[in-house]
């Protein structure tokens, strides 16, 4: 054999350590298998922020083997790809064995925070695919990737993205699409439906092996509380009802409707996971309903946070086996109820510039949802306006948003009275909370619809400036305009 001739490259070695606690768990919880690979992959966006961020060389995984790495087609060295078992209600219906049907589990690396763990989704079929092929389109591929990057970029805890890639391979949906991967980072993707999953077998011992696994690595400080007697797994779903009610709240403030809130979707850190059919509002309407599979609004924007309550009572009847009673399970949700409102009342109040709590803030936020919605203003717009009259400018710019002028003005006036006698103050920290760009459906689309004729500047320039949306970008001032007429007719499903 020529000696000059280099062998083919077997696997990739990225140069991180890699280690893995969730495959510890044991067989009960997964399943070992590689990814499927995909015919000539191609990248289509990678997150330097976020390879940074991970210690991994950005430039090598642009290059063709770190394109093949990142697809699941080029093995990565000391990765255990595994696929997950996990059951869930899904539109409120329990629906059984689920599991990661298009996603692989490769291990977690450590980064500044801790340790994250590297998730491939659309990685071939797997023995929780059920009906699907296991694939994902690029079109939805896109929107994770951009979206995760977009809620980390406005501070909302979610899952991340670190690369999207692409092959001609076809993927078969209402028309025949091409395939894509996206490798999501989270320090756990650990879902409700992992315990569900468990407890609707009876089988406890996994159930208690999973909830430690949690507790120890996600929430130590359950051990210690003395919460509940020192019920560690009530004090865990406590703190899992406070952080899924910070979420919420954040969501309902940004204008952020997720679109398939099944306890399978749920993250037991309470992070934004599975980017399907979300939306973030363009004018604002309360009942508004971004999956177009979502036939009853069971997900409409103003039903999240009932919604999150009710798979918290999900969550909490799969532990119920180890918290021990029907009372102290209920006594541990029971944060939900007061964190949430509290959460949501204060990151409104910052959205109007008012930094402490006093009488009649609820009147002053209840006044001004009830003037957008009654003219269905653009949410985004009227919060960044806003922001910039405070700041100094002119107000007519946010009056002229409103169809009942008269009406605006006399909220205007509480408002003013209420406001800080340091407007200045008040206005840059409100241009700090309401961003100027979000990720609405018709951008993700006309970055999609480049991406699909393989001209990937779209998706580069959306991720620019919604990793700092708060920030001008003067250079990106049209996507931070009203969504043209066509935007409203933009239908998405749970199909991607
Ligand atoms: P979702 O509604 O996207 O959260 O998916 C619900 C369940 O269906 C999860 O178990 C997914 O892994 C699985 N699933 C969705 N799409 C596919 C697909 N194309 N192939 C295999 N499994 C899928
Ligand atoms: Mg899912």
């Amino acid at each position: 054999m020529n000696q000059d001739v280099a062998a083919p490259v077997r696997e990739l070695d990225l140069g991180v350590r890699w280690r893995h606690t969730f495959a510890g768990l044991g067989p009960a919880f997964h399943t070992e298998l590689a990814p499927l690979p995909l015919p000539e992959p191609y990248l289509v966006g990678l997150n330097r922020r976020l390879a940074d961020e991970l210690g991994l060389d950005a430039d090598r995984l642009r290059g063709d083997a770190g394109v093949a790495a990142l697809t699941g087609s080029l093995p990565i060295a000391g990765t255990r790809p595994l696929a997950s078992v996990y059951s869930g209600h899904q539109f409120g219906v329990w629906a059984g064995q689920l599991g990661d049907g298009r996603a692989v589990l490769l291990g977690e690396i450590d980064a500044a925070g801790g340790p994250q763990e590297l998730q491939f989704k659309g990685s071939g079929r797997t023995p929780y695919s059920r009906m699907g092929d296991g694939r994902a389109v690029l079109r939805s591929s896109i929107r994770e990737y951009l979206c995760s990057e977009a809620m980390h970029g406005l501070g909302i805890p979610t899952t991340r993205a670190l690369s999207v890639t692409g092959s001609d391979a076809p993927v078969r949906r209402e028309t025949v699409e091409t395939a894509a991967v996206v490798v999501r980072v989270a320090p756990s993707f650990v879902r409700f439906g992992h315990f569900e999953h468990f407890a609707a077998r009876g089988q406890e011992e996994p159930l208690r092996r999973l909830a430690d696994y949690v507790i120890d690595r996600h929430y130590p400080g359950c051990r210690s509380s003395g919460r509940f007697g020192g019920n560690a797994y009530a004090a865990l779903l406590e703190q899992v009802s406070e952080r899924t009610a910070a979420l919420l709240a954040q969501w309902q403030a940004v204008g952020f409707c997720h679109g398939v809130m099944n306890t399978d979707n749920m993250s037991i850190l309470g992070l934004t996971i599975d980017y399907g059919p979300f939306q973030f509002l363009d004018a604002f309407d309360p009942g508004h309903v971004c999956n177009h599979s979502d036939e009853t609004g069971r997900y409409a924007y103003n039903r999240q946070p009932n919604i999150a309550y009710w798979n918290l009572f999900g969550l909490g009847q799969a532990l119920l086996p180890l918290i021990g009673d029907e009372a102290t399970t209920l006594a541990a949700l029971e944060s939900y109820k007061t964190v949430f409102p509290r959460e949501l009342e204060s990151r409104m109040r910052a959205k109007l510039g008012l930094g402490d709590s006093r009488e009649g803030d609820r009147a002053l936020i209840e006044g001004i949802l009830q003037r957008l919605a009654a003219d269905k203003v653009d949410y985004p717009i009227f919060w960044r306006r806003l922001s910039q009259h405070v700041a100094g400018a002119a107000i007519e710019p946010v009056r002229d948003l409103f169809l009942d002028r008269a009406a605006f003005d006399a909220w205007l006036l509480d408002y003013a009275a209420r406001l800080p006698a340091d407007r200045a103050t008040a206005g840059l920290a409100m241009l700090r909370t309401n961003p100027k760009y979000v990720l609405r459906n018709h951008l993700a689309e006309l970055a999609i619809r480049r991406a699909q004729q393989k001209d990937f500047g779209g998706v580069a320039e959306l991720l620019a400036v919604l990793q700092s949306p708060f920030d001008e970008h003067p250079a990106h001032e049209a996507l931070a305009g009203f969504p043209p007429e066509w935007a409203s007719h933009i239908e998405i499903s749970c199909s991607s």
